[in-house]
C-alpha cells in the first residue's frame, strides 16, 4: 500500500498526536484516516455492535453503540464507541489517528 492513503494533514506542533512517536530525521507526524488505510483493519460498523472496551474490573465492558470496529483475526471484528477506539478520533465520517510520513511527499 502506499504509506500516503488516508493522509489527511500534517499534524500541528502542540497537537497530542505528536507525543505518540519518536520524530526521527526525514519523517513528520501525519495526520491519517484509519478508515482510507489498506489494512487497517479499521472499519465503519455496520452490524450494531456494541462497544468491547473493558471499563472497569471483571472484565466489564462499555457496551455504547459501536460507531467503528477493529478486525481481531479469528475473533472476527470488534465494535467500539466514539470515546474507546485507542486514542484515535472518531470524526463522524474518519477515524483519525497519527503515522510519521516522509518529508517531501504528496503532503508537503
Ligand atoms: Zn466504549
Amino acid at each position: 500500500m502506499s504509506e500516503w492513503q488516508g493522509f489527511v494533514r500534517w499534524a500541528k506542533p502542540d497537537e497530542p498526536w505528536r507525543m505518540r512517536h519518536p520524530v526521527v530525521d526525514g519523517y513528520r507526524v501525519a495526520i491519517v484516516d484509519e478508515l482510507q488505510r489498506e489494512n487497517s483493519g479499521w472499519i465503519v460498523d455496520d452490524q450494531n455492535r456494541k462497544c468491547r472496551w473493558t471499563v472497569g474490573p471483571g472484565h466489564v465492558i462499555c457496551k455504547r453503540p459501536a460507531v467503528v470496529a477493529l478486525y481481531r483475526g479469528k475473533t472476527g471484528a470488534w465494535g467500539y464507541c466514539e470515546q474507546h477506539p485507542y486514542g484515535r478520533q472518531w470524526t463522524g465520517v474518519s477515524l483519525l489517528s497519527s503515522a510519521l510520513l516522509p518529508v517531501g511527499g504528496p503532503g508537503e
